[in-house]
């Protein structure tokens, strides 16, 4: 039997300048921005084959008009899953993602199995890392919530992200 495409919205949330567009640019179009508008919001779409189930994902790379909080409760309302972006080598980013964490589960009416990521960018820059791995993956443990260390720059682990996202929101939406 072949299975149908599932189509999933994800939203890519943090704070400016930690390269969620980077981020989403190299997973959509396989290139590297080296700069980019930070108040460039946009949508791209991408098919992506996980454990032989094809999934459209429209991909929202979000770019700060989000502190508006009306407008990220409706980013938050309307995915099902959450791209959360620090970068390594700004520690204060960090916090952004606890934040965001926490507005996402509001939102969602506290249900704790939303299909959320972490992930730490920059890690090409390790002279500049200013955030231990021990530091965050004892922070993700207590979260719960899958942790993905990637450079956009030299295309480490991009996929990675998109690939466990996908395969929690299958878990979450087994046929809908
Ligand atoms: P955004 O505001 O979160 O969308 O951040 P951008 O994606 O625009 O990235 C901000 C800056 O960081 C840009 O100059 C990017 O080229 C740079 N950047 C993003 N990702 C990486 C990376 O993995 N490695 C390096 N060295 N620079 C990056
Ligand atoms: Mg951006």
């Amino acid at each position: 039997m072949t299975r149908g495409m599932r189509h999933f919205n994800v939203v890519v949330l943090g704070a400016g300048g930690v390269g969620k567009s980077a981020l989403t640019v190299r997973f959509v179009q396989d290139v590297f921005l080296e700069t980019y508008d930070p108040t460039i919001e946009e949508a791209y779409r991408r098919i992506l084959d996980v454990d032989g189930v094809k999934a459209s994902l429209e991909v929202l790379d979000t770019a700060g008009a989000e502190q508006f909080t009306a407008l990220k409760e409706f980013y938050i309302k309307s995915g099902q899953g959450f791209v959360l972006v620090f970068s390594l080598t700004q520690e204060a980013s960090l916090r952004e993602v606890n934040n965001l964490r926490q507005q996402i589960y509001r939102v969602k009416g506290g249900d704790i199995t939303v299909p959320i990521v972490v992930v730490g960018t920059k890690l090409d820059l390790v002279a500049e890392r200013e955030v231990s791995r021990s530091t965050i993956q004892s922070l993700v443990a207590r979260w719960g919530i899958p942790f993905y260390e990637t450079s956009a720059k030299r295309n480490w682990h991009i996929s990675d992200v998109f690939q466990g996202l996908v395969k929690q929101m299958l878990t979450r939406h087994p046929d809908d």
